[in-house]
């Protein structure tokens, strides 16, 4: 490695001393070649955990970490508009990347969508997608960019290239208990977006029972940290902080998120709820890059990507592209894999949803082997829960919880429990609004 001294550099650190953008790239250098040790990230990790990093440090992590693999150029693609993308920082149901990804493709976008596996109780966009047969969720880069080019989005997971002193990073932050620091969570996020080459990005915040940040000060924390660094870092990027105090879509899991996808793509469902946030997320970004003027263009261009069908075939080339079926659109019934056990979990009481346990929702479907446990476990992806009630709905023998489908009769039992625990039943009951707050940059 460079002349750095690895232990002088996280002894600045733990004494709180600042570190300069020089040193934090040769770090960050030693992390991706492997001249840093385990040990010695580790101890940087924690140290960053309980000093936390200056705005200044924070984008120089950023920069560097983003620096440590290929970062992509588009130039040569001669794009017609700008590449965007969305961030979720991870929910139940939240199957959002999936329908807003093709409907800014179809309002003119560019989505080049680096997306993770699931996350402890959350479900990852990534794992949704393998539900779809053939689907390469990591493809080479140009298979990558040969797809944003002709579907105009293509969701895909990190590759090797992509930011990989991040990935050696969150590897060992993720067995130190070092994860929850929102520099290195900025840090670790952002690297992989400013990689991509986006232009713009807007933030999905989660707060409430289902979100990591269950506490809405903590969500804006983490959001005004991520909307200071990636403007500091030169992209143009705000966030919503938006509501989990219920399944986004009524359903979770990984096949039937991407059957519930398709049908709102074409319109056979629609989700007011999740409608109203696709909306919010997709009109950031539009008016951002220019692409609408305010906030009542850019809703009727999204919805004009749904009516005129032309969403739904940017998600059809996608699949195709990266080796799902073609016409997955129409035939994604008979594509996607069916569990064979599907029952209704009846409330023990007839009353009214009052509020949910959203995390216990997101266990439920790791129960039913829909989700890790460990990393290294294979998941199922036909499996998960449907026809999930919400706050306000009148649940009796006619209106179920939820549908469970299961792979084997012995799992019913243990979620059907864990579902009659995660609702409340009152008298009364309503969703809070989606979207409880926008941070932007207070940069000039
Ligand atoms: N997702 C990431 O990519 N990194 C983090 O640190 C947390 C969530």
């Amino acid at each position: 490695m460079t002349d750095l001294l690895p232990q002088e550099f996280i002894r600045q650190k733990r004494d709180n001393h600042p570190l300069s953008s020089e040193d934090i790239a040769k770090f960050v250098q030693g992390l991706a070649d492997d001249t840093i040790s385990e040990g010695q990230a580790a101890a940087f990790a924690m140290a960053v955990f309980f000093r936390g990093m200056t705005p200044d440090e924070a984008v120089a992590l950023t920069r560097a970490m983003r620096d440590s693999g290929t970062v992509i150029d588009w130039s040569k693609e001669n794009l017609d508009g700008p590449l965007v993308d969305k961030h979720s920082t991870g929910g139940v149901g939240d199957n959002v990347s999936l329908m807003l990804a093709p409907m800014l493709a179809a309002c003119g976008a560019y989505v080049p969508m680096i997306s993770g596996r699931g996350l402890g109780h959350t479900g990852g966009t990534l794992d949704k997608l393998d539900s779809i047969p053939g689907y390469r969720s990591q493809p080479d880069l140009s298979q990558f960019a040969h797809t944003v080019r002709a579907a105009g989005c293509a969701i895909i997971g990190q590759t090797d290239d992509l930011a990989p002193a991040d990935r050696r990073l969150y590897a060992i932050r993720d067995i130190t208990a070092t994860v929850e620091s929102v520099p290195l969570i900025t840090a670790s996020i952002l690297s992989k977006k400013l990689a991509a080459g986006l232009d713009a990005l807007v933030l999905d915040v989660k707060t409430g029972s289902g979100a990591f940040m269950s506490d809405i000060e903590e969500a804006r924390t983490l959001a005004s940290s991520l909307v200071e660094v990636a403007n500091g870092a030169g992209l143009a990027t705000s966030a919503l902080i938006t509501d989990m105090n219920a399944p986004l879509a009524p359903v979770a899991g990984n096949a039937v998120e991407v059957a519930y996808a398709v049908d709102y793509l074409t319109g056979s469902i629609r989700n007011e709820r999740l409608h109203r946030i696709n909306l919010a997320l997709g009109a950031e970004l539009l008016i951002s890059t220019g692409l609408a003027k305010d906030t009542g263009d850019a809703n009727k261009q999204l919805d004009d990507s749904l009516a005129s069908g032309r969403a739904a075939e940017r998600f059809d080339a996608m699949v195709a592209a990266l080796g799902g079926p073609p016409g997955f659109v129409d035939n994604y019934q008979s594509d996607l894999p069916d569990a064979p056990i599907q029952v209704p979990v009846i409330a023990a009481e007839t009353g009214t949803v009052a509020s949910i346990d959203t995390r216990a929702i997101g266990i439920a479907v790791i129960e039913l082997g829909g989700g890790r446990r460990r990393a290294s476990d294979e998941i199922d992806h036909a499996v998960g829960l449907t026809n999930l009630a919400s706050p306000g709905d009148v649940v009796d023998q006619d209106r179920p919880l939820a549908t469970v489908h299961a792979r084997i009769a012995d799992d019913v039992g243990r979620v059907d429990e864990i579902i009659q625990k995660a609702f409340t039943i009152g008298t009364t009951g309503e969703h809070g609004p989606e979207v409880l707050d926008r941070i932007t940059s207070n940069a000039p």
